[in-house]
Formats: C-alpha cells, sequence, structure tokens
C-alpha cells in the first residue's frame, strides 16, 4: 500500500510547475504513512484538526524540517494551539481571529505566516471574508504586526462546474492583486493557497501558488 502512495505522490509532483508548492494534506492519515511522504521528499502538512495533529507531531519530532499547515476552521480556543504547532495557518476567516492570533503571536514571540480565507460566493458551508469586508477590514489587518499575513485561501463551493470554479480561482487572483496593489505595509499578497484533489490544474492556471492535496495522494478518507 505504501508503495503506490510513493510513487502517486512521485507522479502528482512532478506532474506540478516548480512554482506551486505542494501541501500534503494528511487528515486521518496515519504518521506511518507521512514518513513514506517524507521519504521521498515533501516537507509541507496540512492538517485540519488541532488535536489529530498534535498526536502526529509528537511521532514525528525526529522529523524537524516538517513545516506543517493549518487548513481546518479555526475556532479561538484553539488559536494558541494552532500558534504553538503551526508554521502557517491558511484558515484566517475573520478579522476577530486574526486580532486574537496577532495578541497570541506577540505573547508567544511568535509571527506564524497566514493566508486570509475568502469566500468569492456566498457560501453557507465554508467561513470566510466577503470581497466587500476583507476589503474593509485591511486596515485593521495591517495593524496586525505579529502575524506574516503572505496571501489568500479559497475553497470553491459544492457542486460548481469546472467554469464557475476557474471563475472562483482567477477572481480569488484578482482580488489578491488588488489589495497588493495598495500597499499595505503588513499585507503581503505573494501566495494564493487553492486547489484541492478535484481543481487543482484549475487552480494552477488561475496562479495557485499552495495546492492542498488529500485524497489524491493518499486515497479516499472514511468520513
Ligand atoms: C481535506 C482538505 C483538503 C484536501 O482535500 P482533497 O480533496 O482530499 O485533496 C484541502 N483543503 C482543505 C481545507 C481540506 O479540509
Amino acid at each position: 500500500m505504501s508503495s503506490s502512495i510513493r510513487e502517486r505522490i512521485i507522479t502528482i509532483r512532478s506532474s506540478l510547475p516548480d512554482s506551486v508548492r505542494l501541501i500534503a494534506v494528511t487528515k486521518q492519515v496515519s504518521a506511518e504513512i507521512i514518513r513514506c511522504a517524507y521519504a521521498v521528499g515533501i516537507r509541507d502538512f496540512g492538517e485540519s484538526r488541532i488535536q489529530e495533529a498534535a498526536s502526529k507531531q509528537v511521532q514525528l519530532q525526529d522529523y524537524p524540517d516538517i513545516t506543517w499547515h493549518f487548513i481546518g476552521h479555526l475556532q479561538s480556543n484553539k488559536a494558541r494551539k494552532a500558534i504553538e504547532q503551526f508554521q502557517w495557518i491558511h484558515s484566517v476567516d475573520n478579522l476577530q481571529l486574526a486580532q486574537r492570533l496577532n495578541q497570541l503571536a506577540q505573547e508567544l514571540k511568535m509571527s506564524p505566516q497566514v493566508c486570509l480565507q475568502v469566500k468569492i460566493r456566498s457560501d453557507p458551508n465554508k467561513s470566510g471574508w466577503s470581497t466587500s469586508q476583507l476589503l474593509a477590514d485591511l486596515p485593521a489587518l495591517a495593524q496586525c504586526k505579529n502575524l506574516q499575513i503572505q496571501g489568500l485561501m479559497t475553497i470553491p463551493p459544492l457542486g460548481l462546474n469546472d467554469s464557475e470554479i476557474i471563475d472562483v480561482f482567477n477572481s480569488t487572483s484578482k482580488l489578491a492583486k488588488e489589495i497588493q496593489a495598495q500597499n499595505w505595509s503588513n499585507v503581503q499578497m505573494q501566495h494564493l493557497s487553492m486547489g484541492m484533489s478535484g481543481d487543482y490544474k484549475l487552480a494552477i492556471q488561475a496562479g495557485a501558488t499552495m495546492v492542498r492535496l488529500g485524497t489524491i495522494l493518499f486515497g479516499e478518507r472514511s468520513i
């Protein structure tokens, strides 16, 4: 089983442009399988639950050069752990959470790299800024000096066709450029975290710099 995972990882990774960083999403994937991915060169791993990640991170302490990416919905009461356990948080989805993370980062003397999660289309199942709300919150976000704001993250709503999905990704890319052009001192927009197993090729066409792949590397999850 792990040899086919190895092959899939190698094949997918070699199909990606050099400019795209592959985040291997390992929710429900064991530490042992993470070791297989590490052995073929993967260093970026994404998890969506703090607790589940913690137990694997303990098992993988002998791999200090792993970069851990938090990609799930982050509740405020888990914000401290998220900063302690992850170098990147892709799913900062509202101003209050950003400000809480900023405060905690100061206390912990850390400066996590974060993406701002946006919803280009309204989606009751997903959290994230609307375009207009994000633009309105930029002055306050620019004050979050302990966060390294690196770009935008998005997840298209379920049920869109390819041209609608690419539209979401293109709009996200355009929004990032618009924000970058405003030259906020503390808001960088160099990264676009978008693209999952079903849509990463479309995301790359639209300028994704980080794709978050689970199923296509490790197989179907049980839930
Ligand atoms: C699970 C998950 C992924 C990976 O999804 P796949 O379809 O398995 O590739 C990517 N991003 C987020 C936010 C996720 O929760």
